[in-house]
């Protein structure tokens, strides 16, 4: 299928060709024409498939000789309502169709300027938007297409106040809504539940399931020695740029003065910085000034950066799903990447659960010096503690699909794993 044939206006046609893009996605064959005859869509697709195009090529679409603000999108995050944004400006070249963006930790204020010119499209993310509201710096009551993305990102972080709030101000009837979650808990149902009229389902895999082209090690290590460790990773040859996730902000704050103090260039992302400092901290990265940078899961979906090497799971992460998403800010476009996840005893069950939903194991480097325990088996007897390395890619792929079993792992001389991963096997 080709853009041209997806009935969408030609200058919009045009832009997304300019943007280089051949073939609509899955996900956007299946929204947009749905979108286009006006329907509801309920789409479970995460960063990465296309989703932004699939719900702003047939908004803007409609909204093509249309003045004042028609349509809302709502972010969780500053930098996904910063990429959005972006997006959508690109999807809108060559109409009169502008796009606003609003997010928190700015002055309130410096928005005016923009929203006094007028905005067709307004991205943002909910707090700040209910400040507008509040202040009545906009007026929702316009609104044809209200835009859910990563609804389920949004409930995570508490949103569903402002979310029923801005539902409020816009009416009821006539109203387009377009609705995209990564995931589908019971919570993102019955809110789609409340906001949808009988939507149209589309759905896209993920365009890193199983985390395709990335290596991916379990590094079993004890709560104690994992900053060591990762200092011994980050010091090895191999890596250019790592991306390290803590479960939570302190840990983040704290990882990054160590590696810092060890000489590293670092810098973190997390909800407690404000947004000066969040976007000079990913515009730093991005330009290469620094190799690391910590972040908790506020950075899992929003970063999206070209190049980076190696995503390490400091702490293992909480829900399987988040895994992927991860595991996902590496390999980008086709490119490899390296996927580490410490392990500590009581991380053992949270990395079960990543392999259950991955269908294969993750293959295990035990690295001497950094991790006493043994893993059990399925049968109840400690699993051997060895170096081990995933066999060939073509062999580990073959795996995929087998439970649990230990086919992707072989033993690798301490050379052969030095070179790969620049990981010294002496304590
Ligand atoms: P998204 O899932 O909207 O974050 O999109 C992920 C990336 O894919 C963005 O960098 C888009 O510019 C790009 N993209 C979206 N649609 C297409 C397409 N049909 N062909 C190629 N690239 C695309």
């Amino acid at each position: 299928m080709r853009f041209t044939e997806l009935d969408l206006a030609p200058e919009l046609v045009r832009n997304v060709t300019e943007l280089g893009y051949e073939t609509p996605t899955p996900i956007q064959q299946q929204a947009i024409p749905a979108a286009l005859e006006g329907k509801d869509v309920l789409g479970r697709a995460p960063t990465g498939t296309g989703k932004t195009a699939a719900f702003m090529l047939p908004t803007l679409h409609r909204l093509r000789g249309k003045e004042g603000l028609r349509c809302l999108v709502l972010c969780p995050t500053r930098e996904l309502a910063i990429q959005v944004a972006e997006n959508a400006r690109g999807y809108a070249r060559n109409t009169e169709l502008f796009v606003g963006l609003v997010y928190g930790g700015t002055r309130v204020d410096a928005d005016l300027r923009d929203l006094r010119a007028g905005v067709e499209v307004l991205v943002g993310t909910p707090g700040r938007v209910n400040d507008h509201l509040e202040r009545n710096n906009i007026d929702l009551s316009n609104v044809e297409v209200l835009i859910l993305d990563e609804a389920d990102r949004m409930l995570d972080m508490g949103f569903k106040p402002q979310i029923d709030q801005i539902l409020r101000r816009c009416k009821r009837t006539g109203r387009q809504t377009l609705f995209f979650s990564a995931t589908m808990p019971n919570s993102v149902k019955s809110l789609a539940y409340e906001m949808l009229r009988d939507p149209v389902t589309v759905e896209a895999a993920p365009r890193v399931t199983t985390a395709e082209g990335v290596d991916q090690f379990v590094y079993p290590v004890e709560p104690s020695k994992k900053t060591d460790l990762l200092l011994h990773l980050l010091k090895g040859k191999e890596f250019s740029s790592a991306l390290v996730f803590s479960r939570t902000k302190f840990g983040a704050d704290r990882i990054a003065g160590q590696l810092t103090r060890a000489g590293l260039k670092v810098e973190v992302m997390h909800s407690d910085r404000n947004m000066t400092q969040r976007v000079r901290a990913l515009e730093a990265f991005r330009a290469g000034e620094v190799q690391v940078l910590v972040a908790t899961d506020v950075a899992q979906r929003g970063i999206d950066v070209e190049g980076i090497s190696h995503v390490i799971n400091y702490d293992a992460p909480k829900d399987p799903e988040g895994y992927v998403h991860r595991v996902g800010r590496t390999a980008r476009a086709g490119e490899t990447g390296v996927a580490i996840t410490f392990m500590s005893g009581g991380e053992i069950g949270d990395v079960a659960a990543v392999e259950h939903l991955l269908g294969y194991r993750i293959a295990r480097v035990n690295v001497p010096g950094y991790s006493v325990f043994a893993e059990e088996s399925t049968d109840g007897e400690p699993q051997v503690t060895t170096v081990t390395m995933p066999v060939s890619k073509k062999e580990e792929r073959a795996s995929r699909g087998r439970r649990m079993g230990k086919h992707a792992a072989k033993e690798l001389s301490p050379e052969e794993l030095q070179k790969l991963l620049g990981v010294g096997t002496a304590a």
